[in-house]
């Protein structure tokens, strides 16, 4: 029997393991790394409403554990290549959609409650987008809601655990490397006190652990990154009124625009009809991000969705996560968190404070700071996203009204992305890197694609 390592328990590690198993069970041995807590005992105090704000739990709970960064996120599963990752740099559009659609066949298996069936896109909302110079991408969206996602995860935990696989959780690997017997490559892998050695090693660490991943392949492995995008914006939240017809439809509008200011695209991103607005923790700085549940009485009245602004650097700069780190830090330093400002007060040029934000008509879901988003964005991003706000409303009226809330900072980082072949193996033979900490992917199906593509070539190769 063979020895495998995932690093990661996300999307991407678990169908890896899933797939591992299914194919070529017998013939594999899998460990895997979490550095959270299992899916029983992950624990967000702001989840639990024992705190208001962010008290940065290392490793977050919202980021880290079984499941990874989607378990208690929306469970939005695109089948899709338009967006959500770069997953047919290495396949075919059509190898790349056969894989979404057979993740999605494990998820239904293995949920216990039954699931709604798929949105799917509709050509005259493109239409429609396209008269105002606003371009609709259309993808297949299976919703789960954070309480089935949790509840498949459960049901994940068990079958892998029957199965056989390894879990050691509040493992965080330290340090990789390989070192070469009989011809072949091994691979170590060193917690705080442990080291593990295998034959094959697959990297699934997600944007969590994107950092550290890229550290290890400069330093200690020899292997080459290239990374020079962040996007940075703000989440903005409305009635849900304003965005129902569309929602109702297709579930989200993911669209983009070119800004005549500047020529930069602003991107819609991550919509949640009736959903909330969360804080998540980056490597100690707290961002904004958003949910919601499938259960209509969970609801609120809001939907909320992320405005974002594509940056690509030049030279000399390649450090564009401690780019997009250092604006957030700014709503941090100044709000304590996330900062909440109304769409009215930003244009006139004012600070909401409290009591502006008390007489809102549209009421926030999160607690967070009301401030001046102005002293945080740079002004291109700012202008950006304004000139955006003012092009949706042209197709969703009253999405520029004076009450519209603007939560700040929303950033997503781009992993750097490592030279993997066409089988997302690294330059090292028999190390694989995939999901969202590879660089390849950044939404759930695509990364739990590339986990089943990685494990099928695994059981090949034997
Ligand atoms: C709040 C939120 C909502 C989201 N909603 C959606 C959505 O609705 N639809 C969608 O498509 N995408 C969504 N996403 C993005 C989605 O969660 C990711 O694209 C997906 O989880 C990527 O899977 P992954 O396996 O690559 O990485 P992850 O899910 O991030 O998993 C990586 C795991 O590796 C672990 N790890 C990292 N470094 C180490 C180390 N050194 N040692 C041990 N363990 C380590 C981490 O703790 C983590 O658990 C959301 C993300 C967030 C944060």
């Amino acid at each position: 029997m063979k020895n495998i390592n995932i690093i990661g328990a996300g999307a991407s590690g678990l169908f890896a393991a899933y797939e591992i198993k299914k194919t070529a069970g017998d013939k594999f041995n899998i460990r895997v790394f979490e550095q959270g807590e299992s899916i029983y005992d992950r624990r967000c105090p702001i989840v639990e409403k024992m705190t208001k704000k962010c008290i940065n739990c290392r490793p977050c709970a919202i980021m880290s554990g079984f499941g990874g960064a989607g378990a208690f996120s929306d469970g939005k599963y695109n089948i899709t290549t338009q967006y959500g990752g770069w997953i047919t740099d290495y396949m075919d559009e059509k190898s790349a959609t056969e894989l979404m659609e057979y993740v999605d066949e494990v998820i239904i298996k293995l949920s216990e409650e039954e699931i709604e069936g798929i949105y799917e896109p509709k050509s005259i909302y493109k239409k429609e987008a396209l008269k105002y110079d606003l371009h609709l991408l259309q993808g297949r969206v299976r919703h789960l809601g954070t309480e089935k996602n949790l509840s498949i995860l459960k049901s994940m935990y068990e079958y892998l655990k029957e199965e056989g696989v390894e879990f050691l959780f509040k493992t965080k690997i330290e340090r990789v490397s390989v070192h070469q017997s009989d011809y072949k490559h091994k691979f170590s892998v060193q917690s705080m006190d442990e080291t593990f050695e295998s034959d094959i090693l697959i990297i699934a660490v997600g944007r969590s652990g994107a950092e550290w991943f890229s550290k290890q392949c400069k330093d200690g492995l020899g292997l080459r990154l290239i990374n020079n995008q962040v996007d940075v914006g703000v989440r903005v939240e409305v009635p849900s009124e304003i965005l129902e017809d569309i929602t109702g439809e297709i579930y989200e509008a993911k669209i983009k625009y070119r800004t005549k200011a500047y020529s930069d695209v602003v991107r819609t991103f991550c919509m949640n009809p009736n959903g909330y607005v969360v804080t998540e923790n980056t490597d100690g700085i707290i961002t904004v991000n958003g949910h919601s549940f499938s259960n209509k009485s969970l609801g609120s009245r809001n939907t909320n969705f992320a405005l974002l602004v594509s940056n690509k650097f030049t030279e000399p700069f390649d450090d564009p996560y401690a780019y997009g780190k250092r604006i957030a830090s700014f709503s941090n330093l100044l709000g304590g968190g996330v900062l909440v400002q109304r769409f009215g007060d930003l244009v006139k040029g004012r600070r909401t404070n409290a009591h502006r934000l008390s007489q809102s008509f549209t009421k926030p879901t999160l607690d967070a700071t009301p401030g001046d988003l102005s002293l945080v964005l740079p002004k291109r991003q700012l202008d950006d996203i304004i000139e955006m706000i003012y092009q949706l409303d042209k197709m969703f009226p009253g999405l520029a009204n004076e009450n519209t809330l603007l939560y700040g900072v929303e950033v997503k980082f781009y992993s750097s992305r490592l030279e993997l072949t066409d089988e997302l193996e690294t330059s090292i033979e028999g190390m694989y890197a995939i999901g969202d900490g590879s660089g390849t992917t950044r939404s759930l199906s695509q990364a739990s694609a590339s986990g089943v593509h990685v494990a099928r070539i695994i059981g090949k190769k034997g």
